[in-house]
């Protein structure tokens, strides 16, 4: 009788613990061994175990027997004009795919990561959202996006870093998926992996609030919040989950996120600013009141900060982009109401990199692909969603 060959472990799916644990347990080796691995494939992208060159011929054997180092497959990568990379990545044999974009800037590279194919959580302004939601992504696959940009850009870590930030916010809500991602997240911190500063690894999320108080408890990252409203009628339109857990309950969550730890002193609160929708100065009134009460919880001045984001418009849309003068004024009242207020600068619009426009290829297991696809067709804007 023919015996089933045991899968494969891929590595990249393991942060130190996991490494260390495997090591033991499945190839009867010491921790350093492991260590020496994540070395040659985090920072030196070495994916074939006969190249690792300071291993014996035994363990190399074992591994070669047991193990793998397997990334996602890179459909294509594009540049932008201003320096932004966007690659198409894709998995399932072709039939899922997700976007993952570099940013530069002038003192940091930051890296915007997926956390899942698609998405379940219908953010309204969203073009993921578009797209309907397919799966998790498994930790190689998250982490797996960070190799593949670093390989790309050359990043060494500790010595020539390409790749200074990641943020958690690409296509996907990665509290829905927080065991990979938090592993994935990992690996970005620890120096056998990437070797970012925690305060570099940023998850943004829409608003799962007993998995912030659970993130609280395992990890040290920013926090993101996609807040989008100041208010909770105008938030359940626009971010459906605000109906499970609306602004207050939210703001305790972040006040928590930020007392639990004494590392932790901020929370950024995204805000994406759509033309007659969220805009008006009553709006910035609301939200300067809400900022300043969440300061006042934690009891720090400049806790909370605000991020306001031009909206990037797709096809099929309803929304559009606010005006500069609106948003200029928009961040004069919040500014005015000593509440720290950056405009985000769009980038790689051009390759539809902007936040927003993410989209990839998702094999829709909801019906939100069929719907959008008809809402398209009665405004005659079929093509454009090809
Ligand atoms: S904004 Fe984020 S959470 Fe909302 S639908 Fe888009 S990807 Fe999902």
């Amino acid at each position: 009788m023919n015996e089933v060959a045991a899968k494969k472990q891929n590595l990249l799916d393991l942060d130190r613990e996991g490494m260390e644990r495997f090591f033991a347990e499945t190839l009867g080796e010491q921790r350093y061994r492991a260590h020496q691995v994540m070395k040659w494939i985090h920072h030196r992208y070495v994916t074939d175990f006969d190249a690792m060159t300071d291993l014996g011929k035994a363990l190399r054997a074992k591994l070669q027997a047991h193990a793998e180092v397997v990334a996602l497959n890179v459909h294509f990568d594009k540049p932008s004009h201003d320096g932004t990379h966007k690659w198409l990545l894709g998995m399932d044999g072709g039939a899922n795919a997700i976007e993952t974009v570099y940013i530069p800037d002038k003192s940091r590279g930051t890296l915007c990561v997926s956390s899942q194919v698609g998405c379940a959580l219908n953010c309204q302004f969203c073009s993921t959202a578009t797209q309907g939601f397919n799966r998790n992504l498994s930790t190689a696959e998250i982490i797996g996006q960070v190799w593949i940009a670093a390989r790309h850009l050359g990043n060494v870590p500790h010595q020539q870093r390409k790749l200074t930030n990641v943020v958690m916010m690409g296509m996907g809500e990665p509290l829905m998926n927080f065991d990979n991602v938090v592993r994935a997240m990992n690996i970005m911190r620890d120096d056998l992996g990437y070797g970012l500063a925690s305060k570099r690894v940023t998850l943004s999320t829409a608003g799962v609030v007993p998995m912030i108080d659970r993130l609280s408890t395992e990890t040290d990252v920013s926090l993101a919040v996609s807040l989008h409203a100041p208010n909770d009628e105008l938030r359940t339109q626009l971010v459906p989950l605000n109906k499970k857990y609306p602004i207050e309950e939210l703001m305790a969550a972040c006040a928590r996120y930020v007392s639990h730890n004494k590392k932790r002193d901020s929370v950024t609160f995204e805000y994406t600013m759509m033309r007659g929708v969220n805009d008006r100065p009553e709006h910035a009134r609301q939200l300067a009141r809400l900022i300043r009460q969440f300061d006042n919880a934690v009891q720090s001045r400049d806790a909370g900060k605000v991020n306001l984001i031009p909206f990037n418009p797709f096809p099929g849309t309803r929304y559009e982009r606010s005006s500069e003068t609106d948003i200029r004024a928009f961040q004069k009242i919040l500014l005015d109401a000593q509440v720290l207020t950056m405009v985000r600068r769009t980038r790689g619009d051009d390759i539809d990199a902007a936040c927003g426009q993410l989209k990839g290829q998702v094999t829709d297991r909801t019906r939100r692909q069929a719907d959008f696809r008809r809402k398209l067709q009665e405004q005659g804007l079929d093509d454009a969603a090809a």
